[in-house]
């Protein structure tokens, strides 16, 4: 018999993602939703076939084109922080990589805008995601530092990689009682949560974090 990809087996079955899950609730993850969302989706399928039986690792991996698939326990905190312990409607996610965090965010989401500037990394995503068929995903191909004015306002963006600042262009397109999650840094980084209320916006720091930089244009 063969086994379609996506359900796996020895070190990519169920069993190996329910311990990484029971993994990221020790460390602190406490949103179902989220936990949730990463014991369904089947991280394996995102990982060359070579490094596959690490994929429930609690640790970053290469991608391809000089990228990395963050590690699983940040890819929790940032769409924990996301979330706030409510659901997403409209959400932009900078930096597509491999799909992994965009086929997460398909499960949190109604709506999910993935923006990735590297073509042959989209077109893998495009691939890894296939199986899954997530409707409510649109990939763009397109360098995401202006954000994606045509379809903001968003009620979450989520920015993969790093920026030097808060990107301030960012927030014009987060809509009232949206939040953003970006690590911000050069050499030493972290986390940032901003949050735009009705009289504003706050920022929180998270987590000390270590992300490849956005950078411009299209490739
Ligand atoms: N979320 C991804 C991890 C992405 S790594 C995953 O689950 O695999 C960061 C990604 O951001 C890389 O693929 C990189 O090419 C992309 N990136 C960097 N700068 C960008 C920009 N300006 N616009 C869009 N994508 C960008």
């Amino acid at each position: 018999m063969v086994l379609p990809k996506t359900r796996g087996i020895g070190m990519t079955s169920q069993r190996t993602r329910d311990r990484m899950v029971a993994g990221l609730r020790e460390q602190g993850i406490r949103d179902e939703a989220v936990l949730g969302a990463m014991a369904a989706v089947p991280r394996h399928i995102f990982i060359e076939e070579a490094l596959a039986s690490r994929a429930y690792e609690d640790t970053a991996l290469p991608i391809g084109f000089e990228q990395t698939i963050s590690q699983p326990f940040i890819v929790a905190r940032m769409l924990e922080a996301l979330r706030g312990g409510s659901a997403l409607g409209k959400v932009l996610e900078i930096g597509t990589g491999c799909g992994y965090q965009a086929a997460l965010l398909a499960r949190l989401a109604t709506e999910v805008y993935s923006v990735e500037r590297i073509a042959g990394l989209l077109e893998k995503a495009r691939g890894n995601l296939r199986p899954l068929r997530l409707s409510n995903l649109r990939l763009v191909h397109d360098d995401g530092t202006e954000g994606l004015p045509e379809a903001a306002p968003f009620d979450g963006i989520v920015v993969a990689a790093a920026t030097p600042e808060i990107p301030r262009v960012l927030l014009q397109q987060l809509a009232r009682g949206g939040r953003m999650i970006v690590p911000v840094g050069t050499d030493d980084q972290a986390l940032c949560l901003i949050e735009r209320t009705a009289t504003g916006l706050t920022e929180k720091w998270l987590d000390a974090v270590r992300f490849v930089p956005l950078r411009g244009g299209r490739q």
